[in-house]
């Protein structure tokens, strides 16, 4: 078992064992925070709709069992011999050595201890003030033992020897000649582990617990410290010293997702309102109040969590403190009981009057986008983002969140040589087409009309945007000029600021900024081919900045005919400065792909949005922000960041460097502070407030890591240099981290090893696949990859949240040909969703006659064994489809059957589109020996040889001899890219058993 769920589930405290209850309504503390709190995880919509027949069921199992055994290797994960076989043929390993594992007790609890917690007597710990507040960590402050402290939980580390400790959760792994696959640290293992506990238990955001792994859903509670959807620290509990610090091989980072999405059951942030005075702050650091600043001198005076002054308390804000020096208004101060909370600001917050979001829709209308079904697709992807909720029924309280924000305004400009305004102005049956036809001076021809209100103008809208895909098929203009059509859209959102929703088709060569074919597939990894990487086009440069500076982001839909060069580099530099995304359709087919760019144009659209922002990293005294990774516009070291619009799946990187000695008596705090306009029309400050204890020595530090956060600011440290480093380069240097982190843990806090073991620490123990999974991405890969697909995949690991990335290291793989009959389907007690089990990434897991959906976040695959199960196929997509033949190459949904099958996957699909960034969950069929997508599915078989890469197991081989040299003394570093490393051996190998 991988660690994580026993390492939770069997926790024997009484926190655990209350919340183990799945109800949630037992949970004191849930019921008494959250009136309103479902039971448990939300069911989701879709989930109930078939599993409550049980007669259904019931016939399906007994149908299930008898056609769909006879044709693969049957439910076992795999026939030993079989795997033998092929595991051997991919990696040349013998597999047939028994694991050695040491799974010794574990730790119950690895994560932070942020101060002695007093010991107190297990008990459901009740919901009060000094629960959830600043004194909790306060190390020794008096009154950290008062009334409802969170217990202390039994077993706890204080009266063991660390050093045993930190060896409980340790996974040893030989890799000396022999390794087991099955053994190895797995992913899939992980995840379902963390997913399971996480359908059962709500995730206290300040008792200790290490956030749950990325890419499996939960609820925070919100105890005062941010919840990790929000803000991971990469370690949370941080060593006093840069030394300390560096003997772990780790970084100090920080990953937030400002916007990121709640689920249902969790609270949202709350808005508050310190009217013409603001929210109160520092006056010192300027740091916004929070539930870690403290009260003195009976409430008079305010002491900053981050620099220690001591500040008055404004009249307006005063209240008394108890006999404890808690507030005694606290309990009705969300600010001083949240991690997460927003405020809205006075006047000097604000360079003009906000107003709500302003959409401007740029449709490219050239050749190629009518050819290809591109403009069809998304002319009626974007009806279908502003309208489609009117068609579905919704009780009165959920449309809300289908509809643009009261007072959003939308206009629609239409590009080819010439840019094309529409006045929409409510009443007109018609819109009235203006074409501009000035490329050199842009400018927008009409005053009034351009933004409307989608409601009042629907007719208008709706008429104009069905007839767009016929308006310009006898027109057919080759060629978009893009750069002026930008700089057109410049002005109409100037005054105001606005998101750019904009599509194009192909490489925009006409009129002024036009670009050109600079990749002529020559130069792999040179100087020359680096500058594909990034622009040097001082017109894209220029109209980016001017549009970080008015508060305009754009998201790029870019389909790209036939696989063409379209420079994603120039053209998504405007998206990546901006702070808006580019969505990539590499050789765009219609209808195949126009389902899932209609979704995507759905979520761009209603997908939380702030705009004209700027953002800004306070922590404490003793560490310094060192940099920032993500997409936005800074213009010199130290500055704020300038955003022009930022959605909730962007994520930003922060790293932290010392400029002292942290206290270990004390704790560290950091404050993330985005100042921006809501799609409302509001001019908000959100605040999101981390706490990580210190430590002497590091050993703590490594049983509170956070592999997701670590493996995140990697992936977007790594991307970041993609246009100065070599691939070559950045593949060593990702090596070298991996290296020394798992070198640092083995030398400076592991216990005694025999020297065969490859020993991972508990937290960590998936690091190193996702590392490989960065090797063998897109961005970073050896061998030949399009540079557009290249910059593609570095800019989205550079802004995607943490879960987004992890997917894409590493898909999630469900084996469909074995789904037990419950699956897929809410169970009748807990209202959650059964779900299966994934595989690891890994051809050997692949059975004869099987059929999987893969999924790394970006894309989904649907792919078919050649041999599969005529039953199989037509309890999925109908009757009379009995062969992959049947199937038609574009399909992109299921149909609705009767079937189990097809509402389990159905369901399942569901599911998937709610665990994910921004891409949708549509699905491309990858048919055995049919289509070209099953290359694609190759490629994510990460565990596999493949992407010029070595399989895991050769991987951890490599990492582990490594480490051996290092602790010898004899290491050899790969960073300088001269040495051979082995990566570079490889690049010439392809699986062999995709032919
Ligand atoms: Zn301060």
């Amino acid at each position: 078992m991988a660690g994580y769920g026993s390492h939770y589930g069997a926790g024997a405290d009484q926190q655990y064992q209350m919340n183990q209850d799945p109800r949630y309504n037992n949970d004191p503390r849930a019921q008494q925070q959250y009136p309103g709190l479902q039971p448990s995880i939300s069911p989701q919509p879709g989930y109930q709709q078939y599993g409550t027949d049980p007669n259904n069921q019931q016939v399906y199992a007994n149908a299930q069992h008898t056609p769909y055994q006879g044709q693969g290797a049957g439910q076992s994960p795999q026939q030993p011999d079989a795997m033998n076989g092929l595991a051997a043929q991919m990696g040349g390993l013998d597999v047939s050595a028994a694991p050695v594992r040491s799974h010794r007790k574990k730790e119950r609890h690895a994560y932070h201890d942020l101060g002695p917690t007093p010991a107190s007597a297990p008990g459901p710990p009740a919901p009060s003030p000094g629960a959830l507040g600043p004194s909790q960590f306060l190390h020794g402050a008096p009154q950290a033992g008062s009334g409802g402290e969170p217990a202390a939980q039994p077993g706890q580390n204080t009266f063991v020897n660390s050093a045993d400790q930190l060896r409980m959760g340790e996974e040893a792994v030989t890799t000396q000649g022999r390794v087991n696959p099955e053994q190895i640290p797995s992913v899939a293992r992980s995840r379902d582990a963390a997913t399971v506990f996480y359908q059962q238990h709500v995730y206290p955001t300040m008792e200790k617990h290490l956030p749950p792994s990325a890419a499996t859903p939960f609820i925070a509670h919100d105890q005062g410290n941010a919840s990790p959807k929000f803000a991971r620290l990469t370690v949370n509990n941080i060593p006093s010293t840069s030394e300390s610090l560096a003997s772990t091989g780790l970084p100090l980072g920080l990953v937030l997702q400002p916007f990121a999405a709640l689920q249902e059951g969790e609270q949202p942030v709350p808005v508050l309102d310190f009217g013409e005075g603001g929210p109160p702050r520092c006056r010192r650091c300027r740091t916004y109040i929070n539930p870690f600043m403290t009260f003195r001198a009976g409430g008079n005076k305010l002491v900053c969590n981050m620099c220690n002054f001591p500040n008055d308390v404004p009249p307006e804000y005063f209240a008394p403190t108890d006999a404890a020096g808690v507030r005694v208004d606290r309990m009705q101060r969300p600010e001083l009981m949240m991690g997460t909370v927003e405020f809205t600001v006075p006047k000097e917050y604000q360079t003009r009057e906000p107003v709500p979001l302003r959409w401007l829709f740029m449709i490219d209308i050239t050749q190629e986008a009518i050819n290809r079904g591109f403009l069809d697709a998304v002319c009626k992807g974007i009806l279908d983002a502003l309208y489609e909720h009117e068609s579905v029924e919704e009780p009165d309280d959920s449309t809300v969140s289908l509809k643009l924000p009261a007072g959003a305004r939308i206009g629609i400009v239409t590009y080819d040589k010439e840019v094309q305004f529409y006045n929409l102005t409510a009443g007109l049956d018609v819109a009235q087409m203006m074409v501009m036809t000035d490329l050199e001076d842009p400018f927008v021809p009409l005053a009034e009309g351009l933004f409307v209100d989608p409601e009042e103008s629907k007719t208008a809208i709706t008429t104009l945007l069905k007839a767009i895909p016929n308006m310009f098929s006898m027109v057919k203009n080759p060629e978009p000029a893009l750069l002026p059509a930008l700089n057109a859209a410049l002005p109409a959102l100037a005054a105001t600021g606005g998101k750019i929703i904009c599509t194009l088709s192909t490489l925009p060569t006409w009129g002024p900024g036009r670009l050109h074919l600079r990749d002529d597939g020559k130069g792999r990894d040179t100087d020359a081919e680096r500058r594909l990487f990034t622009t040097e086009h001082p017109g894209f440069k220029k109209t980016a900045a001017a549009m970080v500076t008015a508060g305009i982001g754009v998201d790029f839909f870019v389909a790209s005919a036939g696989g063409g060069y379209v420079d994603i580099a120039t053209i998504g530099h405007v998206s990546r400065l901006t702070g808006g995304e580019m969505f990539f359709y590499p050789n765009f087919v219609s209808p195949r792909d126009s389902h899932k760019l209609q979704l995507e144009l759905k979520n761009s659209l209603r997908r939380e949005t702030g705009y004209q922002a700027l953002m800004k990293v306070r922590c404490s005294t003793g560490l310094q922000v060192t940099a920032y990774y993500g997409s936005f516009l800074q213009h010199t070291f130290g500055a704020d960041l300038e955003i022009g619009t930022i959605d909730a799946d962007k994520a930003i990187g922060v790293t932290f460097s010392y400029d002292g000695k942290l206290d270990a008596k004390l704790d560290a705090h950091f404050q993330a502070a985005l100042l921006y306009t809501s799609a409302t029309g509001q001019r908000r400050v959100r605040c999101i407030n981390v706490v990580a204890a210190v430590n002497e020595g590091a050993t703590d530090t490594m049983r509170t890591v956070d592999q997701d956060a670590v493996v995140s600011i990697i992936a977007k440290e790594a991307s970041s240099k993609i246009s100065e480093k070599s691939l070559k380069d950045i593949r060593a240097s990702i090596t070298e981290r991996t290296i020394d982190i798992l070198a640092g843990y083995r030398k400076n806090f592991s216990g005694s090893h025999p020297p065969g073991q490859l020993v991972l620490p508990e937290h960590l123990k998936e690091f190193a696949m996702y590392t490989l999974g960065l090797i063998k991405s897109r961005a970073f890969k050896g061998g030949v990859e399009p540079t557009d697909r290249r910059v593609h995949s570095a800019r989205l690991m550079r802004s995607a949240g943490v879960t987004e990335t992890s997917l894409y290291l590493y898909p999630r793989i469900y084996s469909l040909h074995n789904l037990n009959p419950e699956d897929c389907f809410a169970n009748a007690e807990t209202m959650q969703l059964v779900l299966p089990s994934t595989l690891r990434a890994s051809f050997a897991r692949v059975e004869e006659g099987g059929v999987y959906l893969v999924d790394n976040g970006q894309i989904v695959l649907l792919w078919l064994h050649a041999q599969v199960s005529h039953n199989l196929l037509e309890d999925l997509f109908g009757e009379g489809k009995s062969s992959l033949q049947d199937l038609d190459a574009s399909m992109n949904e299921l149909p609705v059957l009767e079937t189990h099958l097809n509402a389990q996957v159905r369901n399942l699909l569901q599911y998937l589109s709610t665990v994910r960034g921004s891409k949708a969950a549509s699905f491309t069929l990858a048919r055995q020996g049919l289509d070209g997508s099953e290359f694609e599915y190759a490629r994510m078989l990460v565990e596999d040889r493949n992407n010029e890469a070595q399989s895991y197991v050769d991987w951890l081989v490599h990492v582990h001899r490594a480490i051996q040299q290092e602790l010898s003394g004899q290491r050899k570093k790969e960073d300088t890219g001269d040495n051979d490393g082995i990566l570079s051996n490889l690049t010439s190998l392809k699986a062999p058993y995709w032919t």
